[in-house]
């Protein structure tokens, strides 16, 4: 995966994070490791201010400094650090809302699109700047560096919303996933977020409810050595060291 940086001499800055960027902040609430499906639990990624300070380090949209400056200012008051976890989170709750919203073509929730919206407006700032060829536009965004980081992770979202493809923003068809992926396929009918996974998974599912159908009599609950035979002729399967792993329900 790329790491966005900071280039404040480039014309074209505007653009820090791309929208895969501002998945890749959502998903961090990973609602599950996709490998680890069938356990069924969430993984935060950010579970602390120090980690979710150390992404937005990682994705450029953070100075090393700004960060820094949290961190000591956390360790002489806790409670301050819980409160800025607690933003990071909400912003990122509310900016899952609103991409759930664009991928189910439904209205978002109005409270997760306030938060998105006050997340956006945090001070920016637009103004020409000198390109190569004349000028151009930029924005930025000064003040608070978590103000400003949420900021530039949300985005990528308006840009893709005014000029993009919002139509190919996805939502993992696995209910227990919900990846949040742009989709490139030619078609733009790609329904998963991975096929060696959740793809496999599905078609693994549809497999073994036929197959029950068709061998009612022959005890559903076979127990695993059958649940492994069904998944090992299910298509694809044999891709994946998992195919071999009982599926459960
Ligand atoms: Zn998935």
């Amino acid at each position: 995966m790329t790491t966005q940086r900071l280039q404040t001499t480039d014309p074209n800055h505007a653009h820090d994070v791309s929208l895969e960027g501002t998945f890749d902040f959502v998903n961090t609430y990973d609602l599950e490791n996709t490998y680890d499906v069938d356990k069924g639990f969430a993984v935060d990624r950010l579970p602390t201010l120090e980690a979710a300070l150390a992404w937005f380090v990682e994705r450029g949209v953070i100075h090393y400094e700004g960060a820094e400056r949290w961190r000591e200012q956390t360790t002489a008051e806790p409670s301050a650090g819980a409160e800025e976890l607690a933003r990071i989170h909400a912003v990122r709750a509310a900016l899952r809302e609103v991409v759930d919203s664009i991928a189910e073509e439904r209205a978002p929730d109005p409270a997760a699109l306030d938060t998105v919206n006050r997340a956006l407006h945090a001070r920016q700032v637009i103004e020409l700047i000198p390109a190569w060829d004349g000028v151009s536009v930029d924005h930025r965004h000064v003040g608070d560096p978590i103000d400003d980081a949420l900021a530039r992770l949300a985005d990528p979202l308006v840009r893709e919303l005014t000029g993009g493809h919002p139509e190919r923003i996805r939502i993992c068809d696995n209910d227990r996933c919900r990846w949040v992926f742009y989709d490139t396929s030619r078609t733009g009918r790609r329904r998963w977020c991975d096929m060696a996974t959740c793809g496999n998974r599905a078609k693994a599912a549809r497999h073994r409810a036929r197959a029950k159908a068709g061998e009612a009599g022959e005890s559903g609950e076979a127990g695993e050595s059958g649940q492994a035979r069904e998944a090992d002729t299910a298509p694809n399967t044999s891709a994946t060291t998992e195919s071999s792993t009982p599926l459960s329900n």
